[in-house]
């Protein structure tokens, strides 16, 4: 199989190999391994590192239980802003570390594609961006909607009316008197969960116009990582590094 692929992961194994997870839009995401790709400067040409942009070759594999084998593969693109500044390189860190736990293996074909083309637009935007906790919450968002977690911000999941609460067990918006039957409801501000219902709209390229301050950037965050914690349930070991740099909470 020929086809491009997003660097999510890559681990040294043994003497000279590099184990790779990749983001393909032929098949979501994918396992390969690259037999001596510490020393093969012909077959992969220094080019499987994290975050890059890659032609590749796989092999088909052999048995069903076998790792593919990546043949061949080309730079497209390194990202060079992304490597610039630390917060944009932690950011898509994170990023590929949530599409790398998240997407799914052997994806339909048009699922796949629209992934490869969210994870390509999302660090197009992030390389030209000065990352702050703003855009961190927003793209955060945005990657779990892509990867199919939307939450319903617009009315209430229950019984449609104007929202003033979100129901984290439910990844909805809920209405005062729906709240008030509910457990797991966090109470937000409506120009939060407009705000945010707004940036699941917008074209990611404008995703870092929205502004998003005080209250509803701390109420953001919180019903992000309480969305993401229930429905994800895992920790990311790129969170810390990002609350390091002072790109919001995450990390538990
Ligand atoms: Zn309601």
């Amino acid at each position: 199989m020929r086809t491009e692929a997003l660097v999510l992961r890559a681990i040294d194994f043994g003497e000279s190999d590099r184990v790779l997870h990749l983001l393909t839009p032929a098949a979501g995401r994918l396992t390969a391994i690259a037999k001596g790709a510490r020393r093969s400067v012909k077959r992969f040409a220094g080019s499987l590192d994290v975050l890059n942009r890659v032609r590749i070759e796989v092999a088909p594999r052999r048995r069903a239980a076998a790792m593919a084998r990546l043949e061949q593969a080309r730079l497209v693109h390194w990202h060079p802003g992304l490597r610039e500044r630390p917060g944009r390189f932690a950011l898509a860190c994170y990023l590929a570390e949530l599409f790398d736990r998240l997407a799914p293996e052997g994806a339909a074909p048009r699922e796949a594609a629209a992934l490869y083309d969210f994870g390509l637009r999302a660090l197009a935007l992030i390389e030209r961006a000065e990352p702050d906790p703003r855009l961190r919450v927003l793209i955060e968002l945005r990657a779990l909607d892509a990867l199919g977690l939307r939450p319903e911000l617009e009315r209430c999941v229950r019984c449609g009316r104007e929202p003033e609460a979100f129901h984290v067990p439910e990844g909805g918006a809920v209405c005062g008197a729906c709240a008030l039957r509910s457990e797991g409801v966090v109470r937000v501000q409506r120009g939060t969960l407009r705000a945010l219902g707004q940036a699941l709209r917008l074209d990611l390229e404008n995703l870092d116009r929205l502004g998003l301050g005080g209250v509803a950037l701390a109420e953001s965050r919180d019903l992000v990582d309480r969305f993401q914690r229930f429905h994800v349930g895992i920790e990311l070991r790129s969170a810390p590094v990002l609350g390091v740099l002072g790109l919001g909470g995450g990390s538990g």
